[in-house]
């Protein structure tokens, strides 16, 4: 047996809690090893010295001193309202709910961050979408009912600050119309380009001929209707300038009838 194994069973060897094998290998080590002797030596007289120490007594009145301190608890105890049943169920649910409210509590802050960061994107996407419905709801013809200036000019709203929108009840729109419509005695058909000033109240007057028609009459129509009322929406209708100039050009189509 070497040293440190037999240091190591010194203890239960003064013990005497060692198997018999251990023991004699540890016995034939200490005859051979005066190191581990004297290690012994000193082990078994501080172990006989520990065993000459008396046990120390409990103070008399131990059992008395615990005895009036647990009735004095119980006594407290009885004291005490007994707690009510909702206080109960308070004190069981707290510490189970606790963390979940917690998480409850986090989510709906997160959900209103996110919301916040995004509020703007959603107040685009709502003013875009109410532009889109405006221009149909104004577009909404009754077919019944003749073109209104409002409801023509809101159905043009993207090119009508560009081009005025024509009075749908105006002498022009008048005279445009029986351009186009198939006439079989008017076997003449003829165009022109005209420039015109449109002003706020919607009337128009006559700037600049560009291309003059054959027939002089189509001119001189076309004037007439300009001066008998307001050939255009007001500006304000169609959210366009005061005043503007407007190219105008006028097809008078021959239709032969006979193809109908
Ligand atoms: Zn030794």
């Amino acid at each position: 047996m070497l040293c440190e194994e037999t240091r190591q069973s010194l203890s239960s060897y003064i013990d005497d809690c060692v198997t018999l094998p251990t023991r004699v290998a540890v016995d034939e080590h200490l005859d051979r090893c005066p190191v581990c002797r004297a290690e012994f030596a000193e082990l078994r007289s501080l172990t006989r010295n520990l065993g000459l120490i008396s046990r120390p007594l409990p103070p008399s009145d131990l059992v008395a001193t615990i005895n009036d301190a647990l009735i004095i608890e119980a006594a407290a105890r009885r004291q005490q309202p007994d707690p009510s049943f909702m206080n109960r169920v308070v004190r069981f649910l707290e510490p189970r709910l606790m963390p979940y409210t917690i998480g409850s509590f986090a989510s709906v802050l997160l959900f209103t961050m996110m919301f916040a960061a995004l509020r703007p994107h959603f107040v685009a996407l709502r003013e875009a979408s109410m532009q889109n419905t405006v221009i149909i709801v104004d577009t909404g013809f009754d077919l019944n009912q003749p073109v209104s200036p409002e409801a023509f000019a809101a159905s043009r709203a993207p090119f009508a600050a560009q081009s005025p929108s024509l009075n749908p009840g105006g002498a022009l729109a008048a005279l445009t119309r029986a351009y186009a419509s198939p006439r079989p005695s008017n076997r003449d058909s003829d165009d022109m380009i005209v420039v015109a000033d449109v002003f706020s109240n919607g009337s128009a007057s006559l700037a600049d001929v560009v291309q003059a028609p054959r027939n002089r009459r189509m001119l001189d129509e076309f004037e007439s209707a300009l001066r008998q009322d307001a050939a255009f929406v007001p500006a304000s209708m169609d959210r366009r300038p005061d005043t503007m100039r407007v190219v105008f050009a006028v097809q008078k189509v021959d239709v032969d009838d006979r193809n109908y």
